[in-house]
């Protein structure tokens, strides 16, 4: 086992995990006498095989104990990474379908993927968004304050730019950027708004839409939910 290579591959918890021979090692601190990382076995409790490796990660310079269980089957470890890369892809690329990410990531790699492991490595990618995203609202003033904390919020910026507005104490959000804003300003020579009470977010009454026309183009430029059907502040974000 010494001069064995080292495969780095991320746990469950987002650890790293040396994988040698089919058996997976987790770190847990330094050699006295070189320095050398100390890696134990992290299938098995009752294992005490050990290794060592160089802070380069890359080879096995020493062993200690051996396995009392049998390695990890190729299948179950490929597994582990498509699911591991995917979850982190998920997390990075918020908006991006879970199809497509396994789809990306099945394409640069060799791995012996199942149908069914794919059910479990989408099932993996939706636990981990459901972390970082806020649970559903249950009340127009929850969809408010969230919407309110998510505006400056970087996952929630189009080409960097802000496009939820919330204001506080208004009952209604703006989704438009201030390059839209300019643009319609700036550039239009016809302005078409209109609203629909049928299809609008929940706790929502209104979704109210500005087009802009430039050229023969028309395209939305703002649109605006709004949480009752005549208010004071009606159009006060035009
Ligand atoms: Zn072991």
């Amino acid at each position: 086992m010494i001069g064995s290579r080292i495969e780095l591959i991320t746990s469950e918890r987002g650890k790293e995990l040396a994988l040698v021979n089919l058996y997976k090692h987790r770190f847990v601190g330094y050699r006295k006498k070189d320095g050398a990382l100390k890696w134990r076995c992290s299938t098995n409790k009752n294992c005490t095989a050990i290794i060592f490796s160089t802070p380069e990660k890359i080879l096995v310079c020493d062993v200690s104990g051996s396995h009392n269980h049998d390695a990890d089957p190729q299948s179950k470890l490929d597994r582990q990474v498509l699911r591991e890369n995917c979850k982190r892809k998920a997390e990075e690329s918020i908006s991006c379908r879970p199809v497509k990410i396994i789809r990306t990531e099945l394409l640069k790699t060799q791995l012996a993927i199942k149908c069914s492991d794919i059910t479990s490595v989408r099932k993996a990618m939706y636990d981990k968004r459901r972390k970082i995203m806020s649970s559903l609202p249950k009340s127009l003033n929850e969809a408010l304050e969230q919407l309110r904390n998510l505006q400056l919020d970087d996952s929630f910026m189009y080409k960097n730019q802000q496009f939820i507005h919330a204001p506080p104490n208004e009952q209604f959000v703006c989704i438009t950027t201030a390059n839209n804003i300019s643009f319609l300003i700036k550039n239009c020579t016809e302005l078409f708004g209109d609203g629909t009470f049928e299809y609008c977010p929940k706790y929502f009454m209104q979704l109210y839409t500005i087009h802009g026309l430039k050229r023969e183009y028309t395209g939305a430029i703002l649109t605006r939910c709004e949480n009752a059907r005549v208010s004071p502040e009606y159009h006060a974000s035009f």
